[in-house]
């Protein structure tokens, strides 16, 4: 299974679901997340269901990597490059994972508040 047919953040990766895309190529795909807390938020995502941190096992090294391979690319686009910025990937009931397709969270464009509880 690389594609759950209810699932969002699939949909976002195959272009069936509107969504701001910053960057995408053949394993992620990047975009605007829709409820910003900060003045650049991005989504990364892998373009196949992996549903959380707990399924980034080898199978999917290409996806984990990339995920953070990306990640100064879209810092250099979003200007956040030297200013810095946060990342943060929510997994399960504690974690408050709210959507199940794994998504690194990428915050920046003001000085974050101490600590990350
Ligand atoms: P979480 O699973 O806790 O990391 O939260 C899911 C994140 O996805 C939240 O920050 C939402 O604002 C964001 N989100 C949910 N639906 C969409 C969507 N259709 N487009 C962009 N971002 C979304
Ligand atoms: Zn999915």
């Amino acid at each position: 299974m690389s594609q759950k047919e209810d699932c969002i953040f699939c949909q976002i990766a195959k272009g069936e679901m509107p969504a701001n895309i910053v960057y995408q190529d053949e394993i992620v795909t990047a975009f605007r997340d829709i409820n910003p807390v900060a003045p650049s938020h991005i989504l990364i995502i892998p373009n196949v269901h992996i549903r959380s941190a707990n399924d980034l096992s080898k199978q999917f090294k290409s996806e984990a990597s990339r995920m953070l391979t990306v990640v100064p690319k879209i810092a250099i686009q979003e200007g956040i490059s030297e200013s810095g910025y946060r990342l943060i990937m929510n997994t399960g009931p504690d974690g408050n994972q709210v959507v199940h397709h794994a998504h690194l969270h990428m915050i920046g464009g003001q000085k974050m508040k101490h600590g990350i509880g």
